[in-house]
């Protein structure tokens, strides 16, 4: 993709998954079956934000609805569901056969492209305070 600009690399992206984003997006029955195989769903007292399809249809649906054309706050928020919220462990079960996990790589793909990474601050800090723990 090198020489392209942002804006068709994101369109080059979404075209390469268009089969698979449309089919996943329009066989979902809502059926939430996927958020009892989820570890994180539970461990977060089953919120409803940690739900694989959630996170599903707020970050890749969302993307594919508007063509990549989102605002610089919706990118900047939708990296909390998926670098935070989703370890793409592929333990997610969907009785459809979605892949979750490959719907929010295909999100985290066109957030690199616009410059959203995941952000390290709070490892980091725990990093720093365990130096300074064991160099006492
Ligand atoms: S299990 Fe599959 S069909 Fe049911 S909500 Fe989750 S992704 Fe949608
Ligand atoms: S891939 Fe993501 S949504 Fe699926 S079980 Fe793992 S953490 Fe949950």
């Amino acid at each position: 993709m090198k020489g392209l600009k942002t804006e068709e690399k994101i369109k080059l992206i979404l075209q390469r998954r268009e089969a698979m984003i449309k089919l996943c997006l329009s066989a979902c029955v809502h059926c939430s079956l996927c958020a009892e195989s989820c570890f994180k769903f539970h461990n977060h007292s089953k919120d409803p934000s940690y739900m694989p399809s959630y996170k599903a249809l707020h970050s890749i649906g969302k993307i594919f609805r508007k063509k990549g054309k989102l605002k610089d706050e919706e990118f900047e928020e939708m990296k909390d569901l998926i670098w935070n919220k989703c370890v793409l462990c592929m333990r997610c079960y969907c009785p459809m056969g979605i892949s979750i996990p490959l719907l929010i790589a295909a999100a985290r793909a066109v957030c690199r492209e616009k410059g959203y990474y995941r952000t390290y601050d709070v490892i980091s800090k725990r990093i720093e305070k365990s130096k300074k723990v064991l160099t006492k």
